[in-house]
């Protein structure tokens, strides 16, 4: 590993000026990254390393992308930003090309963040059902293990536990229910059953909630953040259902599953259903830009332009919300997911990698592999098979320091999981090549052997 005195002396401002949150999760020190390409970055010093993390799950298309840098420099010349009550071309183009993702009718309102675009969806909610004479409905469903992000609101949606840190009180009218994590299931330990049963509990939980006071249930498709939870496939229909059942709105947060992380164009695409507000961010511009936003059915949205009420319109304003760069760049972002063909690459190598993983089910460590659904691992680390006893802390982060040692940045869950901080996570460009991710797995495998 080279250092130098460049790197030195930036690292002494980093910890005298900058106050970045993931420092924690670092201890092996700071990387202090100078320029990208595919999947490989370059610190100050020289060194490379591959990114089996995207980013942290969104760089999709790969670094040192000349479209996407030229596409941005070319609205910045044309028109950076526009009035706010108006309109723009690539803002119009972009909610076009996100119709044909989505595949159904939805209409688009752009915000910077997943936070926000999540945020966004339950104001919407809420006021939808104050406008359409169920005025009572203002509470939502989510799973324990879940992040939606940063907000008060969304904070309290997210069922991880920087929620309880000291930020309470949080937004209320957020109930939590299990995730369907089929490997510590509190309901069964049939392969599907378990699943079938945390549906089932978010139907008990409506009831007892008193379904006329709920307006929705979000969830990331596959949990992600959490510790990579690949619920059975009959998980999200029988969800669906329920939603319908209740008249309660199903929120797909699609901020990481979207955008082909999971082998398909969205998460929810992996289980023949169709939300009714879809909330994406990340992936949109494979996070050249901050841009996310928040797709709903047209139905949802008519309630709000259908009536001459001043007072049903949305009262939700973004300044930066929708930016024509930011938009410029997401169109030439899925254009070359699309000529590249890179859901179908995040769908056949996730098939691939999942195989390569098999082979570690004989360690006596590793008590889970989940990597069915695309270019997603995640790699459960116990002390004991027959206990499931998550392994410490300090030997789950040794096998992500031995990889970057070796010029591979890997994820590991965080003591936000709580108690679930022992889950190798891996999340590669969408762009990776077989080759790529052999490398990728050549060392994961290594170091998981020689560092358990
Ligand atoms: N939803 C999910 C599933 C996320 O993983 C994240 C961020 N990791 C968010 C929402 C929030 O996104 P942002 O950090 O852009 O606010």
């Amino acid at each position: 590993m080279k250092t130098g005195t460049e790197s030195k002396s930036l690292l002494e401002k980093d910890e005298k000026y900058l106050w970045h949150a993931m420092k924690k999760y670092n201890p092996e020190g700071t990387l202090i990254s100078a320029k990208a390409d595919g999947v490989w970055i370059t610190d100050v010093n020289g060194n490379k390393y591959m990114d089996g993390l995207a980013g942290l799950w969104c760089v999709n298309v790969g670094y040192g992308r000349d479209e996407l840098a030229d596409a941005s420099a070319k609205q910045l010349k044309e028109m950076p930003y526009y009035p706010m009550t108006q309109s723009h071309i690539p803002g119009i183009l972009l909610s076009e090309k996100l119709n044909e993702w989505l595949g159904e009718e939805y209409v688009i309102f752009y915000s910077n963040s997943g936070s926000e675009a999540n945020e966004t969806a339950f104001k919407i909610a809420r006021q939808y059902y104050q406008q359409t004479g169920q005025p009572n409905r203002y509470k939502f469903i989510s799973r324990y293990r879940s992040y939606h992000g940063n907000s008060f609101a969304t904070l309290a949606a997210g069922g991880q536990n920087q929620r309880a840190y000291r930020y309470e009180p949080l937004s209320s009218g957020f109930v939590h229910v299990s995730p369907p994590d089929c490997y510590r299931s509190p309901f069964s330990s049939i392969d599907g059953e378990c699943c079938i049963q945390a549906a089932e509990e978010i139907d008990k939980t409506i009831t007892w909630e008193i379904p006329e006071t709920v307006a929705g249930v979000i969830m990331e498709p596959i949990i992600t953040g959490g510790g990579v939870l690949i619920p059975h496939d009959q998980y999200m229909k029988r969800v669906r259902e329920i939603c319908d059942q209740h008249g309660a709105l199903l929120i797909s947060d699609e901020v990481i599953n979207g955008f082909g992380r999971t082998g398909k164009p969205f998460g929810f695409m992996n289980y023949g259903v169709k939300p009714d507000i879809v909330t994406m961010a990340k992936g949109l511009t494979s996070a050249y830009m901050p841009l996310a936003a928040t797709a709903v059915k047209r139905e949802i949205y008519e309630a709000f332009i259908s009536n001459d009420d001043e007072y049903n319109h949305f009262r939700h304003v973004n300044t930066f919300g929708g930016s024509p760069a930011a938009c410029a760049v997401a169109i030439k972002n899925l254009e070359i997911m699309e000529e590249e063909n890179l859901v179908k690459n995040s769908e056949e190598l996730g098939t691939w990698l999942n195989e390569e993983l098999q082979d570690l089910r004989d360690h006596p460590n590793i008590g889970d592999i989940r990597a069915r659904k695309g270019l997603l691992a995640g790699i459960e680390l116990v002390k004991d098979k027959q206990t499931k006893e998550p392994i410490e802390e300090n030997r789950a982060a040794k096998v992500v320091a031995g990889c970057k040692e070796k010029g591979v940045i890997i994820g590991k869950t965080s003591d936000t999981v709580a108690g679930y901080n022992n889950i190798i996570t891996l999340s590669p460009p969408l762009s990776i090549t077989k080759e790529e991710l052999q490398f990728l797995v050549d060392i994961l495998k290594e170091n998981l052997r020689a560092a358990l």
